[in-house]
Formats: C-alpha cells, structure tokens, sequence
C-alpha cells in the first residue's frame, strides 16, 4: 500500500524514487549554498551565476533528462524531469531556472526541430553542464504580442545577416548557444518568421544592459543587440527547410516550457507548505500554539489542497507532452493542459507564497533565514520574490487565458 502515490496514477513507485533521490541531493547539496548566492547577487543582476550547481547537475544527469541517450541525455520521461524540476525548485526558486531555462526552451527545440548535426553539435555539452543556451524572441516594443517582433534576418549568399534588438533574455550574456527569433519574410508577419542559431563569439552580438531583477537573482537576464550578424544558412534551427516555420517552433517550445514553469511554481508553492506547517507548530501567542486557530488551519489547508490541484495539473501536462515528444499524440493536444497548468500552479504559488509570510507573521516579511523552521528550504519572503515572475515570463497569464479560451473554442463551439 505505501507504494501508492497520492499523485497516482501519474506518479508511479519509480517516479517517486527518483523525487526521493532528487530531494537528497537538493537539501543536501544546492541548499547550503542557496543564502551564498543570494548574498552575492543581491543587486539582482546575477554577476555570479551558480556554474558550480549547474556542471553538479550535469554530472548526475538531471539537465534535460527528456533528451535520448543518443545524444548525451538520459531518455527518461518528461514526467521525470518535472519531478527533478519541482524538487528543485522546493530547495530554491533561482536553481531551479538551472534545470527548467535551458533544458526546456534550447534543448526541446533542438530535440525537436534541430538537424542531425545541430543535436549531436549542441546538445551533449549542454546535457554535460559545461553550456548553457537562451531563447531570445522578447524585443523592448513586442512582449506578448511575438508575431510582430521586428529583428530582421536577410539572404547574403549563403548567409543570413540579423540585426535586431532582444530583451529580457534569461541568461542572455552568458549564453554559448542563442535560438534568436527573427523574421525572415516580414510581410508574411508569424508566418515569416525563422529560428537561427547564434553562438557566442559572433561578431556583432552585444549586451548593452543587464537587467536588475527582484528573484531569481543569481541567474542573469540581459538585453542582446544584433548588428550585422551573419550565420550560415546552415544554423537556421531544422536546415533551410524550416525557413519561416519558426513561429511553430516558438509555440511548440511554449507547451513544453510552461510545464517546467509550473513545475518551478509548484515546487516554490510546496516550500512554501511546508514552512508554514512546521512555523505554526512552534509559535504559541495567547497560550497555544498558532497551529491551534482555526485561521491558520484554514490558510493551510487552502494552501495544500491548490498545491496538489497545481500538481496534478501540472503532471498531466508533463505526461501528455512526454507522449506528443514520443509522436503518440499531436503536440496541439499538449496546448490547452500546459497553459491550464502554468496559469494555475503559477498564481497558486504567489498566493502560496504570500499566506506562508502571513502564517509567520512579521517573521515572514524577513530575508532572514534564522526565521525559518525548515532550514532546507527558502524563507517564505525569497520565494514570494523568485515565483512573482513565474505568472509573467513564457506567456503572461493574461495571454495563458487567452490560449484556454482559444483551444477550448475550438473544440466546443458548433
Ligand atoms: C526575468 C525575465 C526573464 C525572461 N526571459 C525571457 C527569455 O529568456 N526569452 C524571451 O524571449 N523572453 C523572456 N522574457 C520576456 C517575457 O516572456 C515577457 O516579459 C512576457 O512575455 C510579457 O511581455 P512584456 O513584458 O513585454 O509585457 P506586455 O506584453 O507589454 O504586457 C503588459 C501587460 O499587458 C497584458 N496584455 C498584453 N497583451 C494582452 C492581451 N492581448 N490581452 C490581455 N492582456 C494583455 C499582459 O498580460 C501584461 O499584463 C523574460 C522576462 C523576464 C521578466
């Protein structure tokens, strides 16, 4: 009977095994150093990125765990590697960018579109923690609206030359790898648009601002400038014949992201759980233990019952994606229940977030780790910070929304 997962039939014996051996290696090895880099980054600019943490999670394969053996990765399920998200994330919202950024907005798309030579070329020293690669479509005037990005790429010969202006690109200036959006065929607007593969070291690729971010603090997040970058046609992302199919590949790498998000949110929401059980078994005011009122009893049995709806929604996200990976259904399919489970598990984790710094009271709104029962886990005040941009970044809500009513249209409407 033990083996039985209150998350099943999605959850089974093997899969929680590998949460069980995740969750020691995270409280164990990436906790003690989450308040390090917290510390070191607390501009929010992210100078001092977690390359020790990331080449640890290489070595024991948990970057990408999706991707075949073929190629450096493990073949496990998606599933799987939502699970090492979520375990993450529960030890520290800002690791977590490590194994959800980019194992699954660069290594999916490559997986999935990339060429022969583009997934035996990148994808091994990403798996092996040594490269880390970004996803650049965001542009200072087109945020949620991404058919109308304006970086261009032009034919010179056998070249491609790009010149364009990115924003807000998660690990933007340290990244080897850039799957830069950019429209090769304007007035055909998302239609027009194609994925190339920029390296680091191209000429003409700057970083005229890093941004200051209130979580996620020891990851950077940069502006890019392209100015007369040329590529060979040969680093359009899936060959020349993928010329203007980039839009397919934007959205695709969207289903699959956003159900790492949602790991990442449920995660931060789990901590958050669990730091406001056991606060609330220590602090007594008026002669008991505040675990004793019904408000607090209320708030977090509120908070556990959002946090496994999140989960399951997130989980069956992850495992109707791991078959669309597979070809045994149509990626469309993955659409609605990844946006249902991004929108949902993000905003749980802020509200999570917020009623855990409210369980502890003026404690809660504390940087101060000395507060917190549970010394694996974040404060409540760091996770509120690191799950906020949860709700906004691979699609605001607002947009998630949209893609809910759409899909659901679709499909009911006669
Ligand atoms: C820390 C961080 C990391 C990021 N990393 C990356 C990255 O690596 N790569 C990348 O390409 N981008 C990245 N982004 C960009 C992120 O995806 C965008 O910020 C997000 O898509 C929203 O775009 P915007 O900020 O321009 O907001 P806007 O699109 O200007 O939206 C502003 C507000 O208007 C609302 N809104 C817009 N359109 C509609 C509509 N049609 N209906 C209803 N409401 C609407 C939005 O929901 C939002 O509330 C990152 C952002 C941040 C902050």
């Amino acid at each position: 009977m033990s083996e039985v997962s209150l998350y099943s039939p999605l959850a089974t014996p093997e899969l929680e095994e590998h949460r069980a051996k995740v969750r020691e290696f995270a409280e164990k090895e990436l906790a003690p150093l989450r308040q390090k880099y917290e510390e070191e980054n607390l501009d929010g600019l992210g100078k001092v990125f977690p390359w020790d943490i990331y080449r640890k999670l290489g070595e024991r394969g948990l970057l990408a765990e999706h991707v075949p053996k073929e190629y450096g990765g493990r073949g496990e399920s998606f599933l799987t590697e939502v699970v090492t998200i979520e375990e993450i994330a529960r030890v520290c919202g800002t690791f977590s960018v490590l194994v959800d950024y980019t194992p699954t907005l660069v290594c999916n798309p490559i997986l999935m579109y990339g060429t022969e030579e583009q997934k035996k070329k990148y994808l091994p020293p990403i798996l092996r923690g040594e490269k880390v690669g970004s996803y650049a479509l965001t542009e200072p005037k087109w945020g949620s609206d991404v058919a109308s990005i304006e970086t261009t790429a032009v034919k010179k010969g056998g070249e491609y030359v790009i010149n364009g202006h990115k924003k807000f690109i998660m690990l933007g200036n340290i990244a080897d790898i850039l799957l830069v959006f950019a429209k090769t065929a304007p007035e055909a607007k998302a239609r027009g648009i194609t994925v190339f593969i920029v390296e680091r070291g191209t000429e003409g690729v700057s970083y005229p601002k890093q941004e200051k971010k209130m979580g996620l603090k020891a990851t950077p997040t940069s502006e890019i400038k392209f100015e007369n970058v040329a590529v060979p046609e040969e680093n359009i992302l899936g060959g020349p014949s993928q010329l203007n199919k980039g839009i397919y590949v934007a959205l695709d790498a969207l289903d699959h992201g956003r159900c790492g998000v949602a790991a990442q949110a449920v995660g931060v929401a789990q901590s958050c759980l669990e730091q406001a059980i056991a606060y609330s078994g220590r602090r007594e005011q008026f002669g008991k233990k505040i675990a004793e009122f019904q408000a607090i009893q209320w708030m977090i049995a509120d908070m556990a019952t959002k946090i496994d709806a999140a989960r399951l929604l997130t989980y069956r996200a992850a495992y109707l994606r791991d078959l669309a990976i597979r070809g045994k259904i149509s990626r469309r399919m993955v659409t609605l229940p990844a946006s249902m489970a991004k929108c949902y598990a993000t905003e749980v984790a802020t509200w999570a977030a917020h009623r855990a710094i409210q369980v502890f009271g003026g404690r809660g709104f504390m940087m101060d780790e000395e507060y917190t029962p549970i010394k694996a886990l974040p404060t409540p005040e760091k996770a509120y910070r690191d799950c906020r941009i949860f709700e906004i970044y691979e699609g605001t809500n607002e947009i998630q929304r949209m893609v809910i009513f759409r899909e659901l249209f679709r499909k009911y409407s006669k």
